[in-house]
């Protein structure tokens, strides 16, 4: 190309500057005249569904971006767990993002972390989007199941005025007021038990929380939204935030190594806000968040407890909601497999 010919493409592209924002990878197609040798026309392809284009028009150049539209089709996956959902999501074929997502959709009912049984299923429709007959990516899930420890939860994509979001088949929001799992990443220790011994102490000391054992550092989020009641230092708990939520709900976060920006008395926060860091302060044998639920001060199992829903779906959606969600279980309890099935069937029973 002519620095001549450089200098006009760029001056289509001055408002864009999609041209200097290019990346290793992307692909350049030149046209060039055939009787004059100079350029007549670029395109950067930018991925498999963008591009832009810039054509000779006399001695300046236009600048026209083009899309591809994938086409969206429906797919169905299965898995058992055995393990984890990561680990058997991925070996039955499950990309990774999805897991993600719906790990984001049933997390407000089940603790992914501490509550997974040997034997738990999860079935998911969604969309995929083709190119040329090839898969290029996930669309949204249009609906899931999962059956955790004998009890079933099934959510569906809907979208109201309020946006997009998840219901049970009933209209529920799956969205709740309160995070089932505090931190993000975890391991078991020991579970919610008010009768077992304390490690340091070795005397029945009721253990009126749940442990997560967790690299020292690893983020605490606040539970739900709520403002800070208390934010310091107390005995055994260590470095300790008590989150007031209001409707007599409180949670407590302890053993922690600090406090985040802005964690102090009276603050507001948001649920899923980073408030404090995984530490072993006050009495802990490892680090690890002991975390605490309770309603009007009575201590509850954080891994069990209902929590109250967050919104329920607009009256007026409802009318349309309950037949259309009764058609989507339908159609996900038709691509089972007839083992899958089987296995549901016999789960029923018992
Ligand atoms: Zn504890």
């Amino acid at each position: 190309m002519s620095a001549q010919d450089i200098h006009k493409v760029s001056m289509a592209d001055t408002k864009q500057k999609t041209l200097l924002q290019m990346r290793p990878g992307q692909t350049l197609q030149f046209k060039t005249n055939n009787t004059s040798g100079e350029l007549s026309s670029l395109t950067l392809i930018l991925n498999r569904l963008d591009s832009v284009t810039f054509d000779r028009v006399g001695d300046e150049f236009t600048r026209k971006e083009t899309s591809r539209t994938p086409e969206v089709t429906q797919a169905y996956k299965e898995a058992e767990i055995n393990d984890s959902l990561f680990v058997d999501g991925l070996k039955s074929g499950i990309d990774q993002s999805l897991l993600i997502e719906l790990a984001n959709i049933f997390g407000w009912d089940i603790d992914f972390a501490l509550d997974i049984r040997k034997g738990d299923s999860l079935s998911v429709l969604y969309e995929e989007q083709l190119l040329d007959g090839e898969k290029i990516g996930n669309g949204n899930i249009i609906a899931a199941q999962f059956i955790n420890n004998g009890r079933t939860y099934q959510a569906i994509r809907y979208s109201t005025e309020k946006g997009s979001s998840y219901y049970s088949p009933d209209g529920l929001a799956m969205r709740k007021a309160f995070i089932r799992t505090p931190v993000d990443f975890t391991r078991i220790s020991s579970k919610f038990n008010p009768n077992r011994l304390h490690p340091v102490f070795k005397t029945t000391m009721p253990h009126r929380g749940v442990d997560y054992a967790a690299a020292s550092g690893t983020p605490v989020k606040a539970a739900g939204d709520g403002k800070i009641s208390f934010a310091g230092k107390q005995n055994g708990y260590g470095n300790v935030v008590i989150i007031d939520h209001g409707r007599g709900y409180q949670t407590l976060y302890a053993h922690l190594r600090g406090f985040a920006k802005g964690t102090k008395r009276g603050a507001r926060v948001q649920q899923g806000k980073v408030i404090a860091y995984v530490g072993q302060t006050g009495w802990a044998t490892g680090p690890h968040l002991h975390y605490e639920f309770r309603i009007n001060g009575t201590h509850k199992n954080p891994i069990t407890v209902k929590l109250p829903n967050d919104e329920p779906m607009p009256k007026n959606d409802l009318k349309n909601y309950l037949p259309y969600a009764k058609k989507v279980v339908a159609t996900l309890a038709n691509s089972h497999s007839p083992e899958f099935a089987q296995k549901l069937a016999s789960l029923n029973k018992n």
